[in-house]
């Protein structure tokens, strides 16, 4: 018997992901899998049933539910749908395990094979699974165009017979992937680009795409490439000449991060107050908290003329191309673990022994199992 490999059509408001696009079911089906998919899955990010060729349907969620061996999925499932899963079951997909810890419970008490897309190790080996990577992109791709549709500005310096009309300028604050794809988006539309990280290694990175680094003339270099701990008086100093850039930029975008804490406050009412009527600050970091104080997760609030957006969710917004790398990242995944059509996982393998996040009636995931322990 083949392994049943289930994908469904996202039941969370506003998700408009699939997790299989035709591409990989079909290679799916040369490795010797049965793909079992809900009807309509791709439809809202434009791959409708008629294109997954090969593939077996059910008219509803239920029924991939039920059948699936290996379920893949973009958001977590949610707790009517986990009690609906087979224990013998394996679901691949984002878990928010961090957040979602009733539906982490959930998944363990019902004795299922998770493994959690965001606990992918990010070494080179497993680089083609990175579906934060992917994604991260996409958002920081979007945030840049948000911008551009925000402003009352031409990113480009233009020179017309109605004079020369000058670049705006552009701050990315937090250099990772998201950063450095805003940082490219923003400079192909001509913009003038600078962008600040506390990690130094993103220094020549942000350079080599064209945009100046900020130097705070702050070194959070420690030993071993860890940054160390700054003085109150180191971190004034930081905060004053980002300040300084913020208040000088026509748009800013941010993206810092740290996983499982809440996002960095780094823009405070004060610095909006000292920008330019008519500048825009995009916050992708709305859904942990925000970046920027003003910010609130799905909304444009607007302050003394500057507008703060909060997009959530923007990798949804490039539906086609983002099931496209998430499905990519998920068979990339998967594939060593599929042998003559047969799942089978080698738990010596880091990637699966680190991304399982519940298997046998246990949460894999210590920090995991700890915030549940915290919880009860
Ligand atoms: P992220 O989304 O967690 O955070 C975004 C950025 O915010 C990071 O660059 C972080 O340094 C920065 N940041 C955090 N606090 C900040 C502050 N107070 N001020 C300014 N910036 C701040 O990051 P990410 O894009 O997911 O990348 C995280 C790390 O993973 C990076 O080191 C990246 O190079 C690495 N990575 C490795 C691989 C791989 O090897 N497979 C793939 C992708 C990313």
């Amino acid at each position: 018997m083949s392994v049943t490999i289930g994908a469904l059509r996202e039941s969370a408001p506003r998700e408009t992901r699939v997790s299989l696009v035709p591409e990989v079911t079909d290679k799916l089906i040369r490795e010797g899998a049965r793909v079992l998919i809900e009807r309509g899955a791709g439809e809202r990010a434009g791959y409708p049933d008629a294109l997954y060729k090969g593939a077996s349907w059910s008219d509803d969620a239920h029924g991939v539910l039920q059948g699936a061996d290996v379920l893949l999925t973009v958001q977590p499932l949610t707790l009517d749908q986990i009690a609906q899963l087979r224990s013998s079951a394996t679901v691949v997909g984002f878990m928010q395990p961090y957040a979602r810890t009733a539906e982490v419970r959930a998944l363990k008490e019902r004795g299922v094979t998770s493994f959690a897309m965001e606990l992918v190790p990010r070494i080179s080996r497993a680089q083609s699974m990175d579906a934060l990577s992917s994604q991260a992109s996409i958002a920081g791709y979007k945030a840049v165009l948000i911008a551009a549709n925000q402003l009352q500005k031409f990113l480009p310096m233009l020179t017309t017979a109605a004079g020369t009309i000058r670049p705006a300028q552009l701050l990315v604050i937090g250099a990772g992937v998201a950063g450095l794809q805003a940082i490219a988006t923003a400079r192909r539309l001509g913009a003038v680009v600078e962008a600040y990280d506390v990690r130094s290694a993103t220094r020549e990175q942000v350079r080599s795409l064209g945009a100046k680094f900020v130097d705070t003339g702050v070194s959070a270099e420690g030993t071993g490439g860890y940054a160390r701990e700054l003085t109150a008086e180191e971190k004034a100093r930081q905060q004053e000449v980002l300040d300084a850039r913020i208040a000088a930029a026509d748009a800013v975008v941010t993206t810092a991060a740290v996983p499982g804490r809440p996002a960095p406050r780094l823009i405070s009412r004060a610095v909006i107050e000292r920008m330019r009527p008519g500048s825009v600050v995009v916050d992708l970091a709305a859904e942990q908290g925000g970046n920027c104080e003003l910010t609130r997760a799905g909304e444009i609030v607007e302050h003394q003329y500057v507008k703060i957006v909060g997009p959530v969710n923007l990798a949804a917004e490039l539906a086609y191309n983002a099931s496209e790398m998430y499905a990519r990242n998920l068979f990339n995944f998967l594939k060593p673990a599929l042998v003559k059509g047969e799942l089978v996982i080698d738990w010596n393998d880091e990637v699966f022994a680190q991304s399982c996040l519940t298997s046998g009636g246990v949460v894999r995931h210590e920090p995991t199992a700890k915030a549940l322990e915290a919880a009860q």
